[in-house]
């Protein structure tokens, strides 16, 4: 059998990039030399300044109207345009970053390092939510408090959520501040109040929204993907001992507002289209889910097989150069809820939404021992410390620890594809 012919890029360095080859192609915002942010698109190393290109005139019709909506430093007038001029944009851009591209030397000089460009928290977050779609991780978590029984009865017909912060969401590379706050010790009966001693992280996939929906007028699951902009990873810091204190009876609050990180690129929908699979089949003995959150086209397409990666890299790791050390290898799959139910559960009750809000998927831990995606359950909420390959040993995260996620995409016969990095390192409390 013939191997499939995978489309390369002049952008040399494009060609076998674990992240970034030309059918990725995700977007984001960047900036460099002082100039003010603005939308760029990853290509193996490289960012190519969409602006540049628009001034140039290599875009006509919806993907002008595309790149013209990401003016200004941010992409919520390009999300909230929805799927067709996301794809009339891509279909250029792969023209134009493709082999045999007529405009390769007059668009060389729009392309920038990424190695010397910052990149920005790609569009204006009107609201976050967090969700708790990760089935393992809520079995885990719910094992720590009740072994007997540790899925609450509405797990399996609501996909859980709370309100998050969105302020304090920042892109990848920001310093990541202990936070103080009470907490109640072990043995005692009046609480403490100091920095956080179980400080933690939460492997998550993170959902971009895009075009919003009325108030009132709910979106169904068969129409959630024209609500989706694209996706990226998201880690979502948490304190362990201040969120045991604080979360009854109204939930997390503190305990997570302090920072959340993103990696900064937006994956597009297209992009992950190769690595969509079936929904992970209910256990035997699970109810259906109720029939608005029920479409057979989302039961049978609506899964993402994306391997997720989480990595530490501590002070004494860095003074000795040693590789950054794997935590958790986990993957998608390992969600209860599609993110199509996620909308519609989000919307349901007439809630709107709007282009630039971010979901979290919620911890993504497979079932097994090295697919845990937070400290809490590595350590088996910090009773079972672990041991590094440095001769360190961790319950919870300490002061100048980074924590580094990652994912990779592949599939038979097309180019593997990745998010970016999404990094942050503890700094000891104010
Ligand atoms: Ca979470």
């Amino acid at each position: 059998m013939n191997q499939p012919v995978i489309p390369r890029s002049w952008v040399a360095s494009a060609n076998g990039h674990a992240d970034f080859p030309l059918q990725n192609l995700p977007l984001g915002i960047f900036s460099h030399d002082d100039q003010p942010p603005r939308c760029g698109v990853a290509i193996g190393d490289s960012i190519l300044d969409l602006e540049a290109v628009l001034a140039a005139g290599l875009f006509e019709g919806q993907a002008r109207r595309a790149v013209e909506a990401t003016r200004g430093g941010a992409l919520n007038a390009f999300f909230e345009l929805g799927r067709p001029a996301r794809v009339a944009l891509r279909e250029r851009l792969l023209q134009l970053l493709g082999e045999n591209a007529a405009e390769q030397a007059q668009l060389s000089d729009f392309l920038c390092p990424a190695t010397a460009c910052t990149l920005h928290l790609p569009a204006r977050i009107g609201d976050y939510t967090d969700f708790y779609v990760g089935i393992e991780h809520a079995k885990n978590v719910g094992k720590l408090f009740r072994p007997d029984n540790p899925l609450l009865p509405n797990y399996k017909y609501v996909p859980i959520g709370y309100h998050g912060r969105a302020s304090t969401i920042r892109a990848s590379g920001a310093d990541v501040r202990r936070p103080k706050g009470q907490t109640l010790p072990v043995g005692q009966t009046e609480p403490s109040f100091g920095p956080c001693a179980r400080l933690d992280y939460e492997l998550e996939l993170g959902i971009w929204i895009g075009r919003g929906n009325e108030l009132g007028e709910p979106v169904p699951v068969a129409e959630a993907a024209e609500h989706i902009a694209g996706y990226c990873l998201l880690n979502d810091w948490s304190a362990r001992d201040i969120q045991a204190w604080e979360y009854q009876p109204l939930g997390p609050f503190l305990s997570k507002s302090f920072i959340t990180s993103i990696s900064p690129w937006v994956v597009t929908a297209e992009a992950l289209e190769p690595f969509r699979c079936a929904q992970a089949p209910r256990p035997e003995g699970d109810p259906q889910p109720l029939s608005y959150l029920l479409d057979n086209r989302d039961q049978a397409n609506g899964g993402f097989d994306i391997e997720l990666e989480v990595l530490l890299l501590t002070e004494k790791m860095r003074e000795q150069n040693l590789p950054a050390e794997r935590l958790t290898l986990s993957n998608t799959q390992a969600m209860y809820w599609t993110v199509a139910q996620m909308v519609a559960h989000h919307s349901v009750n007439g809630c709107q939404l709007q282009a630039g809000d971010l979901f979290g998927s919620g911890t993504l831990s497979g079932a097994n021992p090295g697919q845990f995606g937070s400290l809490l359950e590595i350590t088996n909420g910090g009773k079972e410390p672990i041991n590094l390959a440095s001769g360190e040993v961790r319950k919870f995260l300490e002061d100048g620890d980074e924590i580094i996620l990652r994912a990779r995409c592949r599939a038979d016969g097309v180019a593997s594809i990745g998010f970016g990095e999404c990094r942050g390192k503890i700094l000891s409390a104010h």
